[in-house]
Parts: structure tokens; C-alpha cells; sequence
């Protein structure tokens, strides 16, 4: 079983590149924020507890967000799968060390880096998500063949709760404080790369394709 682990700002593309890293690879995609995003969805008791939080861009506490990942990862088609992608999980140093925990044979990350920040909040705002399957569109440089319609699913396509400028700001400050030094946990285990995320889908995607051989 593999293990791959995106790390980036929001906005810097861990969700893009995640899909296109399952097409490729046949990886599977876990993504925290799905998960929650369901969870509030459907209404149920995680999900009623945690959508303030979520739409105020802060962290759901580690407890919470674990379990979710734990009941995901024992799931048929993950234990199946060759391997996976993380995007958007771990969050805190806490998840990592708890990640650290459920072995697998082979782990690396990758830290999508963008330097301006103006860079993301304007992906982020342009951005439009299937509220049926969750995937991403994006008005500006990556949008869907048909306006308002998912290309996958036909699902109407929406902007995110927490896409909006002053909890997209939130959500950048939270990532530095919390994220950040995350990754300097994995500098220092010696798995982690580095791209620069700050050009197009194709741009990011070859140069993951590069790292990831
Ligand atoms: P994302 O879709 O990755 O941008 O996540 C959306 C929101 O879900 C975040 O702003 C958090 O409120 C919550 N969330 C997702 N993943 C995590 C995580 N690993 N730890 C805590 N909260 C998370």
C-alpha cells in the first residue's frame, strides 16, 4: 500500500491534482474536507456539530476529523486500492503523528508552494464545486464544458460556503499556524517534495508526474 500526501495552502490545487493522480494512477483520493462536507450534508451528528466551524475556516478538532478518516480508511475499496492520496489531511501535528501510526510500505509527500497569497484567494474565488461528486471547476482557468453543469456527473456545480474572501483569508492563516509546521515534520523524516504550484493545472500536474516516477 501506498501513501501519497499533498500539502499545500488552500487554493494552491491538492484537490485538482488529487482527481487527476487517481485517473493516472489508480490511486484512491481521501479528501478530509469531502468528508465533512457529507457529514454536514446529510445532516447527521458529526455533521451538525462541525458545520460552524467548517464554515468559519477553522480546524475540526483532531478527534473528530481522525475517526472520520479511520471509518474511511477501513472502507472495501481503499483497502483494495494499491494506494492513496491525501489532500488535506494531516492538518496538525497531532494527525500527523496519528497518520504516522496506520502503516503503510511506501509514503511520500508533496508540497504544492505557492508563495502570494493573492494567487489563491483568487483561484478560490473562482472556484466551483459538484455538489453532487465533488469535483472542481474553475471559472477563470479551468471551467466546465457546459456553464453550471459538473462534466462528470451533470451535478450544479456551486461555490464552496467557505469560498468566500474573508474566510478564505482565515483558512491561509489557519494553514500557517497549524499546517506549516507540519511539513517541516516531514522535511526533517526526509519525505517530502517540493513544487512550485503557482502555474496552470498542466503546469502542476507534469511536474507532479515528475516526482511522482
Ligand atoms: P478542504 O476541503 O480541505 O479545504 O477542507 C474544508 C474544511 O474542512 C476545512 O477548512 C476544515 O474546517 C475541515 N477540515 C478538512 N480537513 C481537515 C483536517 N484534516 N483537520 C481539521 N479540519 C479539517
Amino acid at each position: 500500500m501506498k501513501r501519497v500526501i499533498l500539502f499545500g495552502a488552500p487554493g494552491a490545487g491538492k484537490g485538482t491534482q488529487a482527481d487527476m493522480l487517481e485517473e493516472k494512477y489508480g490511486y484512491k483520493k481521501i479528501s478530509t474536507g469531502d468528508l465533512i462536507r457529507a457529514e454536514v450534508a446529510a445532516k447527521t451528528h458529526v455533521g451538525l456539530e462541525v458545520k460552524a466551524i467548517m464554515e468559519a475556516g477553522e480546524l475540526v478538532p483532531d478527534k473528530t476529523i481522525i475517526e472520520i478518516l479511520k471509518k474511511r480508511l477501513n472502507q472495501n475499496d481503499i483497502v483494495r486500492a494499491n494506494g492513496y492520496i491525501m489532500d488535506g489531511f494531516p492538518r496538525t501535528r497531532p494527525q500527523a503523528e496519528e497518520l504516522s501510526r496506520m502503516e503503510v510500505d511506501h509514503e511520500m509527500a508533496i508540497y504544492l508552494n505557492i508563495v502570494d497569497e493573492d494567487v489563491v484567494v483568487k483561484r478560490l474565488m473562482s472556484r466551483l464545486t459538484c455538489s453532487n461528486c465533488g469535483a472542481i471547476f474553475n471559472v477563470e482557468n479551468n471551467p466546465p464544458q457546459k456553464a453550471g453543469q459538473c462534466d462528470f456527473c451533470a451535478g450544479p456545480l456551486r461555490q464552496r460556503a467557505d469560498d468566500n474572501e474573508e474566510t478564505i483569508r482565515k483558512r491561509i492563516r489557519v494553514y500557517r499556524q497549524q499546517t506549516q509546521p507540519v511539513i517541516d515534520y516531514y522535511r526533517e523524516k526526509g519525505l517530502l517534495h517540493e513544487i512550485d504550484a503557482s502555474g496552470s493545472v498542466e503546469d502542476i500536474g507534469e511536474k507532479l508526474g515528475q516526482v511522482m516516477r
